[in-house]
């Protein structure tokens, strides 16, 4: 059945993807959506939950690289996310002896080059710290360039402002074991999703269900291979004054094998640091990666090869900090696709739209999401977009956002994660 402005429409899950298309959908005029969500809106265990996200505009693939610059534009046009955006700069960097990033890293920069991006190439010591003086390290066989137009966005920030925003607009949210799908609701003849029944027994019926669970889209749906549960790491460190003063409006650094980080809070001087891994998998069967949320295990931490990636990061660029406690760690769920394509979908049950497949890379793409998931909602978006974001099967290709030069690990590889064991 086609939609229309009043069709009912039920968005599961409060997350990124779901959060800006009730936004979206609200905006547009459609008079009656729910989002439903295990925890509350902005979800604490949604991957946008968090201190910092990249923006780049730097991309191999020269759709998201057009796609970036698309949604740089709407942050900085939209007066509730503005405050969120941070074009503070960002130092890409490269190093080490993987070619394959290295010429990665190279089509990155070409492309966006390409797209009109102003770049500087940072070779000496004294380069870097004219562009971020809290780099005292020796940067050794470092590949770099500044890009000003780039930097970060305040993610937890900018759901709070959606989630309040589609509140005023009149969107209905629901959470707990309520809001928790846990199977999808049929017609009669089976043939037409009607909603989705919740762990308490709700049904939420809706005239078209839009799933947007990130990692957890195997609770209500056989994703046939088209996305894996995917853990990335990502810690905190705590600064002084000083240092967050030295830090402050500083650039974002990403070196694409070692690790990437921020400027810390302003608020709470925390410094968010991340490893360049590809990835860790949790099956929980032989077929199935399923996430181990940190919202259900609060004492969960990182392995222990992903801290000493860290730690050899900060020992190359900021050397001061390499040993430095962290104040917080957490295993970050995303849903990964073969190919690192976003799903923006129809499902071949009508009845029933997928958007997610993040692929560690989505939450830049805030802004402009809900309007895709419209435009496949209503039947109009573009045919490159449709084939790209499509369900079925898709080829693997690696994916070059992430450091391709190690392998994945499963969780049940890796040790320091878990509490229990570092007692
Ligand atoms: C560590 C890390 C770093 C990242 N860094 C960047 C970056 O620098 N730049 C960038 O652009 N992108 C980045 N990303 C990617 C980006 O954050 C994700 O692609 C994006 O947030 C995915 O959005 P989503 O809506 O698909 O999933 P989520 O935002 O995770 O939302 C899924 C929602 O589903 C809910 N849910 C789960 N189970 C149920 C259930 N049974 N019933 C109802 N709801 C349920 C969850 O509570 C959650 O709210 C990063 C991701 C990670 C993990």
């Amino acid at each position: 059945m086609a939609v229309n402005k009043s069709s009912s429409i039920l968005v599961v899950g409060a997350g990124t993807f779901g959060l800006s298309t009730a936004w979206q959908l609200a905006k547009e005029g459609y008079k009656s959506i729910t989002v439903i969500d295990k925890h509350e809106a902005p979800s604490i265990a949604s991957a946008g939950h968090d201190l910092n996200k990249v923006f780049r505009t730097q991309y191999s693939n020269p759709l998201y690289a057009r796609l970036a610059v698309e949604a740089r534009d709407a942050w900085i046009a939209s007066p509730l996310l503005k405050p969120a955006y941070h074009e503070s700069g960002y130092i890409f960097a490269v190093s080490g002896e993987s070619q394959a990033s290295i010429d990665d890293w190279q089509q990155a920069c070409d492309n966006s080059r390409a797209l009109g991006a102003e770049m500087v190439e940072l070779k000496t010591k004294e380069e870097y710290l004219a562009k971020a003086p809290f780099m005292q390290g020796e940067m050794k066989d470092w590949k770099a360039v500044y890009i000003p137009g780039a930097g970060w966005t305040h993610a937890e920030m900018a759901l709070t402002a959606l989630t309040a925003e589609c509140h005023r607009l009149g969107v209905r949210f629901i959470s707990g074991a309520d809001g928790a799908a846990a199977s999808l609701l049929y017609s009669n003849d089976g043939k037409e999703v009607v909603g989705v029944k919740a762990e308490s027994g709700k049904e939420h019926r809706a005239s078209q269900t839009i799933l947007c669970m990130g990692a957890w889209l195997s609770r209500v749906l056989d994703v046939e291979g088209m996305i894996s549960a995917k853990a990335w790491c990502l810690v905190h460190i705590d600064l002084t004054e000083e240092e967050a003063a030295l830090w402050a409006d500083g650039p974002v650094i990403n070196n694409r094998v070692l690790g990437y980080m921020f400027e810390p809070d302003a608020k709470n001087r925390k410094l968010k640091v991340a490893p360049q891994l590809p990835g860790y998998t949790h099956y929980t069967s032989p077929t199935l990666s399923y996430p181990r949320s940190k919202a259900e295990h609060p004492t969960d931490g990182i392995p222990s090869e992903a801290q000493a990636l860290i730690r050899k990061f900060l020992a190359e660029s900021v050397p001061s900090l390499a040993q430095r406690p962290f104040s917080f760690e957490r295993l970050c769920w995303d849903a990964e696709t073969p190919d690192a394509h976003l799903i923006i979908s129809k499902h071949p049950t009508p009845g029933l739209l997928v958007a997610g497949g993040g692929s560690a890379h989505a939450f830049k793409f805030l802004p402009i999401l809900g309007k895709y998931v419209q435009q496949t909602l209503e039947g109009s978006l573009d045919k490159e977009l449709a084939k790209a974001w499509a369900w079925g099967p898709r080829q693997a290709v690696p994916n070059t956002s992430l450091n391709i030069s190690v392998p994945t690990k499963d969780l049940s590889e890796s040790k320091g994660w878990k509490h229990e064991e570092r007692l």
